[in-house]
Formats: structure tokens, sequence, C-alpha cells
């Protein structure tokens, strides 16, 4: 069957079918509205005011590499200035790959790249340590939990060392929509009530963040990228399929599947969420280490910091009940990192997301 007139020009031949509205485009229709929607998401949202200095969290990935090029292309209306920001978590044959990627990037748009590494600025602390440290304690299932708590605080201090102003993210909406899920399934109320602002303002000094992608699905990320023909590194991080991040995503493809609206109805859910008075957590204080925002004596960096120096792993995220993480330490299988080959290429989509694309394009 001939591929349809696109809806909104009236004149190309459609080359996809939006995954949300079903609506039949041609690429620069689609790749023009994607972008009008980023910029009507950063506008309303006020999520960057005219002058910012911009630090973009780049990892190589799909989600960084479409957020870059869509700001780069709104730069000059909404009059802010980027810099990449690639954090280097010290995980062997997957970060350095993808930090090729990220240099690549960089000087195709001519824009700045600053690398900060976890081995920098937390004491010789790697990924791949933290993992070796954590396999036998029944924390190895975590390692993305403690990654998470460390990158964010090693994307504030490399945005502070460009003078950065905001911090950006590519965070997607299938992104959102995961972390709900699992905010619901490990009963963390707090974390579900903050989860669906577009932003945080920066509280307790840290830099203003914003996620400009949230409100766009996955699927056209992909497509976006495909069509505007960027090259991104899509290979799994070695840890990723340890992370209880994969059972959300799998429920979530699952509840998808029977209603097509489920990632957005489960981000716009979280927007309106709110604690009940009485269940509200005491408001932060400092931390007496390093002076940023926590709900305990030390804040969630400095903890795992703490715990890994004195060889007890341990990281207060979440209700506290268990006080540590919330990963079940079932069928504990010891983090292996498969050794992979070094510099490679900027690989092509993953197979099922590569399958997406081939079922939503003419
Ligand atoms: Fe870190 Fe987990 Fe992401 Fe790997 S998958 S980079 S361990 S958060
Ligand atoms: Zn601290």
């Amino acid at each position: 069957m001939p591929a349809p007139q696109c809806a909104s020009c009236g004149q190309a031949r459609a080359a996809l079918r939006r995954p949300r509205s079903g609506q039949a485009l041609c690429s620069e229709c689609f790749c023009a509205a994607f972008e009008a929607e980023v910029l009507h998401t950063v506008e309303t949202g006020r999520l960057l005011p005219r002058g910012a200095v911009v630090a973009v969290g780049a990892s190589g990935g799909k989600d960084s590499t479409v957020l870059a090029h869509v700001l780069r292309e709104l730069a000059p209306r909404l009059g802010i200035t980027l810099h990449l920001v690639a954090v280097d978590e010290g995980i062997g044959g997957y970060r350095d790959a993808a930090l090729t990627a990220v240099r690549h990037q960089a000087e195709v748009w001519g824009l700045p790249l600053t690398i900060v590494a976890y081995s920098d600025l937390f004491g010789g602390w790697t990924m791949d340590a933290v993992a070796r440290s954590t396999a036998g304690t029944g924390r190895s299932r975590a390692c993305c939990t403690f990654c998470g708590v460390l990158r964010r605080r090693a994307l504030e201090e490399g945005a502070r060392l460009v003078g950065a102003t905001h911090i950006v993210t590519g965070h997607n909406a299938d992104d959102m929509a995961e972390t709900v899920l699992m905010n619901f399934l490990r009963g963390d109320a707090g974390r579900l009530a903050r989860g669906g602002v577009l932003g945080s303002r920066g509280e307790g000094g840290a830099l203003p963040r914003c996620r400009p992608l949230q409100l766009a699905s996955q699927k056209e990320v992909v497509l976006f990228a495909h069509f505007r023909r960027l090259h991104y590194f899509s290979d799994e991080c070695v840890y990723a399929p340890e992370a209880f991040r994969a059972h959300a995503r799998r429920l979530l493809k699952a509840l998808e599947a029977a209603r097509p609206s489920a990632v957005l109805d489960l981000v716009h859910s979280a927007e309106r969420l709110a604690l009940a008075p009485a269940a509200c957590p005491p408001p932060p204080t400092a931390c007496t280490r390093c002076g940023a925002l926590a709900s305990r004596p030390l804040c969630q960096a400095c903890a795992l910091l703490d715990g890994l120096n004195r060889g007890r792993p341990r990281l207060a995220i979440g209700k506290g009940r268990r006080g540590l993480d919330e990963e079940e330490p079932q069928n504990q299988a010891k983090v292996q990192p498969e050794p992979q080959a070094q510099n490679q290429a900027p690989a092509q989509s993953q197979p099922g997301l590569a399958a997406s694309l081939a079922q939503l394009t003419f």
C-alpha cells in the first residue's frame, strides 16, 4: 500500500505514523512538530530563561543526542548558550565507547564539551570498583541506584565547572513513566510526589534542572534521530540488566500494549500527585560534610561514599524501611562486566527500538 499524503503539508508522501496520534506525516513535518513541541515544553514550563548557560548532560545515547540537537536548533530563539557535560562513570568497555560518540557529536555540532570522571571526583571510586565492592553483599543488583546518586552529583560538579546556570537531561516520557512505576512499586510516596514535575528550581543552592523531552515518547525520540540522521551510541550498560528499572520497563511495555496512552497518563498522574501534610518528611537540611541538601546528617552521595570507604556499601534511599536501596537481593549474580571493543563507532538503534521504528515508518 503506498504511503498516504502528509497530513500537515499535504504535499510530500508521509514517512511515518506518529505513535500516539496516528497522524501520518512526512519526515520534515514530523521533525518540525517534534521541535515545536520541545519548544512549547520549555516555554510554557519556563524552564530556561533568556541568557541561561545550559549544561546538557551528554551520554552519547539517543535521548541526550536528540536533546542537544534540538536545543542547538532552538538556542538562538531561546537566547541560551549550550555546553555539553559528559560523565565518565568508569565502566570498562562501555563508557569509553559512549564517550567517543560524545566527542564526535561535540565536534560535529561545534559545542564545547567537558568530561568529569567519578574517579577524580570521588576519591578514586569508579562504577566498576563500586560493583566489585558491592558484589556478594546482596547489593550487587543495585549498581544503578548507586550510580544514579553519584552521576547526579558529578553532573552538578561538571555544570558548575563550566559556569552553567542550568542543567538539562534527556529523560523522555517513557523514562519518567518507568520512574513513576518504580516509585509506586517501592511505595516511595515522597519521590512519587516529587517525580512528576518537569524540573527542579534548584533548592539549597543546587543548579536548576529540567527535562525538556519529558513529554516526548521514546519511539518519537528514535524516529527523530533516524530522520535527522543523528549518530548515537546504543549499547546497553553492562550493569543495566541487573536494574530494577528493567522490570518496570517490561511492565510498562505490557501496559502500553493494552492502553497506548499509558506512558503519558502515568507522567501526568505523577504531575498531579501531592503528599498529604501528615506524610510530608521534615524539610531537608544541609549535609554535614558537603553542604548539599540532605534529609539525614549526610546527603546520599556522602553516605554512599562513606559506606564504600568503610567497606560497608550502604545507601539510604526511599522510605528507609530497609535503609538501603530497594533492590531485593534475590538470585544474586555477581556483576561481571564483559570486556568490549574500545573506541567503537557510534552504534545503531537497539534491536527492539529498530523494530518499532520499522513498524511506524512507511
Ligand atoms: Fe550507571 Fe546503571 Fe546507567 Fe550503567 S545503567 S550507567 S550503572 S545508571
Ligand atoms: Zn554530602
